[in-house]
């Protein structure tokens, strides 16, 4: 089998065997779960993959996780390193201010699009998300919570019903998946009730398809969750330096 991309140098990143096509669900659910496992932070900021660690856990080889790995990386989760390893990425204060602001202004022009073209029937969907969700706040099941949460912010999107957005919108919102996750958890819970009841105003907005109301609420939103991120990222993660240990997180 030849490679079909010439490498570049002698790494031997390049020169393995593509990507399974046989099972592509299989794939997918590694995927899945290695992404959810980085977006919770369960590896701190900066920290190093560590590939045989996560090979035990997800039951696969070594190349199926590079795979994924690399997956991530365009998704800008992860870093990959030159010596084949990945680390991480870490945002600073800076990085995140940009990329929440970014994602106001992408999330509220998505708002006011989607006013102009939602169907019925999907802001029936968001509805019944909404519920789901709000039933997962109570059980403080925060990965079901914000699995259910990214799922409606991506149908607001989606009923733009503009695909450069779109892409755009994936691109961001990648880069920052992880500390939107952990944002949740500055100040205690007070973040988590607060997003809550913004949601419930998003679900009215969105009801009475109020594209300008809509759209000055979800860049609020953001802005909040910014400002949690921020908080969240000054009480535990400091950038990875020497003297940074592994922090423990509550879940
Ligand atoms: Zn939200």
């Amino acid at each position: 089998m030849k490679p079909t991309i010439p490498p570049e140098s002698s790494s031997p990143l390049r020169i393995e065997k593509p990507p399974p096509r046989e099972e592509p669900s299989l794939h997918g659910e590694i995927l899945g779960r290695l992404r959810d496992y980085l977006v919770e932070g369960n590896i701190p900021d900066g920290n190093r993959i560590p590939e045989r660690q996560l090979c035990d856990m997800l039951g696969i080889s070594r190349t199926p996780l590079r795979e994924a790995l690399k997956v991530l990386a365009s998704e800008g989760l992860v870093d990959l390193l030159p010596n084949r390893g990945a680390r991480v990425r870490h945002l600073s204060e800076q990085d995140l201010g940009e990329l929440f602001d970014i994602m106001g202004g992408l999330e509220g022009l998505a708002g006011r699009l989607a006013c102009e073209n939602i169907t019925d029937q999907e802001i029936a969907e968001i509805e019944r998300l909404h519920y789901e969700m709000y039933g997962f706040y109570l059980h403080r099941d925060m990965h079901n919570y914000f699995n259910v949460n990214q799922l409606i912010h991506q149908k607001i999107v989606d009923a733009s019903r503009n695909m450069t957005l779109r892409e755009t919108y994936a691109n961001f919102a990648g880069r920052i998946r992880r500390v939107r996750y952990s944002a949740n958890f500055a100040r205690k819970r007070e973040r988590w009730g607060e997003a809550m009841r913004e949601h419930e105003t998003i679900l009215e907005a969105l009801r009475r398809r109020s594209g300008a109301e809509l759209s000055d609420i979800l860049f609020r939103h953001l802005r909040n969750k910014r400002l949690a991120a921020v908080e969240h990222l000054n009480e535990t993660g400091e950038p990875p330096s020497a003297s940074a240990p592994a922090h423990p997180r509550g879940n």
